[in-house]
């Protein structure tokens, strides 16, 4: 499998619609990622729980670190 047809989408945790990073900048630990659509600031640990729990079902071959890996790169 090729990381580029892996892919986790991250999504808000109040509208449920997806989020998408700004391409320069940086997410880290502690930030908050604002919904474009309701506006609600979303905590990117909690955000990354979801995504890996999601990524560890769809794709369970795929360890942990290498999920994280490729969130890094979704939010680069
Ligand atoms: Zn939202």
């Amino acid at each position: 499998m090729e990381d580029k047809t892996f892919q986790i989408s991250l999504k808000c945790l109040f509208c449920d619609c997806e989020l998408q990073g700004k391409t320069e900048e940086k997410y880290v630990p502690g930030d908050m990622i604002k919904c474009q659509k309701c506006g609600e600031l979303n905590d990117y640990d909690a955000l990354m729980d979801v995504a890996i729990e999601e990524g560890k079902k769809s794709v369970a071959e795929y360890a942990t670190d290498e999920i994280r890996k490729m969130l890094k790169n979704t939010f680069k």
